[in-house]
């Protein structure tokens, strides 16, 4: 992590958004999705500001969370700030993992546990019933007490074995619907950010803003 460089205060509100993630893919890809409906905003990673503790994500909805790491990084930093908070909800599992993905079996982010434990809790799911869709929820949220959210959704059913190696979370069970035949972790970065629901989330939002 590089020591942050940048004093938050010296930062003019109107130009400079905050975004309130460690990873520096959901960085580059809010840059990208966002920068023509936001002309002239340069947007910081949390960490150029700073050194801020995670926020505990206690909500109950994806909304919640966000709006909770958002705000968190408006308070530390002063400026408007962005977060997301997204997983994975299957319909034979009445929503499950959904806020709870990242930590579902226990630890936090150990993708290979929890893509283990879901294989087991849907064994007995046959194909017709395996539906499921990531969603995202972005929130941007400014010094004026402001709050903008976008939200998108990634259809698609839940595989019977892993396959594939990019990308990261639930991606080797994941098959969308947009690309038949693969699994999320079969895509390459590109693809996958074309029907991502972080992609359409950020769309939603841009809308909002243009
Ligand atoms: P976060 O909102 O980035 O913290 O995501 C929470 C959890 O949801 C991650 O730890 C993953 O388990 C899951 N998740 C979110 N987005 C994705 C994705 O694009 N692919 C696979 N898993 C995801």
């Amino acid at each position: 992590m590089p020591s942050p460089t940048t004093d938050p205060t010296s930062l003019d509100p109107e130009r400079c958004v905050v975004v309130a993630t460690g990873n520096a893919h959901k960085l580059a890809e809010i840059r990208a999705i966002l920068s023509p409906a936001m002309p002239g905003v340069r947007f910081y990673a949390l960490s150029e500001l700073g050194s801020f503790p995670d926020p505990e994500e206690t909500g109950e909805t994806f909304e919640a969370n966000a709006l909770i790491k958002a705000l968190a990084a408006l308070e530390g930093c002063g400026i408007p700030a962005i977060a997301d908070d997204s997983g994975l909800v299957v319909d034979a599992l009445d929503g499950a993992p959904g806020v709870r993905s990242a930590r579902w079996a226990g630890e936090h982010g150990n993708d290979a546990a929890n893509n283990e434990r879901l294989l087991r809790e849907m064994a007995d799911v046959p194909e017709p019933r395996r539906t499921a869709r990531f969603h995202s929820c972005v929130v941007l949220v400014r010094p004026d007490g402001s709050v903008l959210e976008g939200n998108g959704d990634c259809e698609g059913r839940v595989g019977f074995e892993p396959r594939g190696d990019q990308g990261f979370g639930y991606d080797p069970l994941f098959l969308p619907d947009d690309t038949p035949g693969r699994t999320m972790a079969e895509l390459v970065p590109d693809e996958k950010n074309a029907i991502s629901h972080r992609f359409h989330a950020l769309a939603d939002l841009a809308r909002q803003l243009a």
